[in-house]
């Protein structure tokens, strides 16, 4: 335990020793909770290697525009560029021949990073703003209209409000009555018990807007937040392409954009080839998809939040401004962005190179299907235990949520999901590498004792000698 008043940063500062003692004990304490670390989506399992130790002697800062020099000669830029075009190779945003059809950058942020800048950019090409691929601003009739589900990251929403967007709940008022949910406009958009939209649902409320000549910013997702479950993008998009119509100078109809958060970064390795793009209605990769972004922390693990924001670079606005400080375009959110990260992605990404990558996806696969069956196992025997279905490709799994004590213990993360009718309140677990069998099997331990699922009276009475009893 450290008291706030050990931090208190003083006139004369802390001696040596001092601060020697709070670190080592505040690191102990981070460690011990790494031990049972289940419940987030980021991977505790980082590898700093020795030989980028050197470099955080240095700034080395990726100022503006990662596909120019610039005048600010410490950076990163060239790993940034490695980084980024093998993203857009897994991704299927490159073609063999040049030139680069693609643009991103690593970001500051993580995927909150990417979603604002996708939304950004698609509210400047659908208000008709001149982009890379066409030269000249044109005339828009209605402001784009941003469609998402209920299973959609806050991110997603927080940028909207920033950017001054209507989403389909605010603009669908106006326009006539809601096509679902029994008219009621302010009804998200529903999930499946997997967390992937509800189609039919998603294509009426894309025709309401596109019938009426609003554009629509579609946000899809592969891997959500709490179910790891994905859309049927390549389905999705089929299907709605003959109203989608054609993006054209003069036509501004939609933007998709998909948030591969989590499983962008994995999927492709649980296929043989995993730069080949399949037909399978889930499959990410269409050439429709017009932005993606990740965060490569969650899955591979950082001592940071980071995230990749790749896109179509014959769509992009950005921020054409050149300022001659720079001498570059300043096209991203965060002006200096970190070089280190790249450098970081960089050398973890070629240590562990493809085959590598494959490796741990596949663990990962095993042991979340692991700790799925011996839960289903264990459910038999504990009445308040439900166990969700695992999605496919998902590395996680939804349960009923135990006793405060379990949740603190293994940081498990809750939210409500309706089944059968119900809301059922749940937590989960997410694996990544740094989960061992080891870990999950004292989880199942904990889940198997007689209490693990009541809800202690202290609820209540929080002080009663009786919870502080059961469990200790
Ligand atoms: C985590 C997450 C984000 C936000 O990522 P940050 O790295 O926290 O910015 C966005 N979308 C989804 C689906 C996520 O799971």
């Amino acid at each position: 335990m450290i008291y706030p008043e050990q931090l208190a940063i003083s006139e004369q500062g802390l001696t040596h020793a001092k601060k020697e003692t709070l670190l080592t004990r505040f690191f102990e304490n981070m460690s011990e909770k790494k031990q049972l670390f289940l419940g987030y989506q980021t991977n505790q399992d980082v590898q700093f290697s020795s030989s980028l130790l050197p470099f955080l002697t240095l700034n080395l800062l990726n100022l503006g525009d990662g596909f120019e020099d610039g005048s600010y000669e410490i950076n990163a830029k060239q790993f940034e560029r490695a980084v980024i075009d093998y993203y857009a190779r897994l991704w299927g945003f490159s073609t063999s021949f040049p030139p680069r059809s693609y643009w991103g950058h690593t970001t500051a942020m993580g995927s909150t990073e990417g979603n604002l800048y996708a939304l950004w950019n698609a509210r400047d090409y659908l208000n008709g703003y001149a982009v890379e691929g066409h030269h000249q601003a044109v005339q828009t009739k209605n402001k784009p209209v941003v469609i998402y589900s209920e299973a959609t990251h806050y991110s997603v929403k927080k940028s909207c409000q920033i950017l001054g967007l209507s989403t389909f709940n605010d603009a669908g008022p106006y326009l006539g009555d809601c096509p679902i949910n029994q008219g009621n406009w302010q009804q998200a958009l529903a999930t499946k018990e997997s967390g992937a939209v509800k189609e039919e649902d998603l294509y009426r409320i894309a025709a309401f807007f596109l019938e009426r000549d609003y554009p629509i910013i579609l946000i899809l997702n592969h891997g959500t937040t709490f179910s790891g479950g994905s859309d049927a993008i390549n389905r999705i998009i089929n299907h709605l392409k003959p109203i989608l119509g054609n993006n054209s100078e003069f036509d501004r109809r939609y933007w998709i954009h998909v948030d591969g958060a989590l499983s962008a970064n994995f999927s492709p390795y649980l296929k043989d080839d995993p730069f080949a793009i399949s037909q399978d209605p889930y499959e990410f990769r269409h050439p429709d998809v017009m932005s993606i972004c990740s965060s490569p922390y969650k899955w591979i693990g950082a001592p940071w939040a980071c995230g990749i924001f790749l896109m179509r670079e014959k769509f992009k606005v950005g921020s054409p401004h050149r300022p001659s400080y720079i001498a570059g375009r300043d096209s991203t959110v965060s002006g200096s962005r970190q070089g280190i990260y790249a450098l970081y992605l960089w050398e973890r990404l070629s240590t562990l190179g493809t085959q590598g990558l494959k490796k741990i996806a596949i663990r990962n696969e095993h042991n979340a299907n692991y700790l799925h069956q011996q839960l289903t196992r264990l459910a038999q025997f504990q009445p308040n235990l439900i166990v969700m279905p695992k999605p496919n490709g998902s590395n996680i799994v939804r349960f009923s949520t135990p006793n405060d004590k379990i949740n603190r213990q293994f940081s498990l993360a809750q939210d409500d999901v309706e089944v059968k009718g119900k809301n059922q309140r749940m937590s989960h677990v997410v694996v990544l590498s740094h989960v061992t069998q080891h870990m999950l099997d004292r989880l199942l331990d904990e889940l198997s004792t007689p209490y693990a699922f009541q809800k202690p009276k202290s609820i209540q009475h929080p002080l009663t000698a009786n919870y502080f009893g059961f469990f200790k």
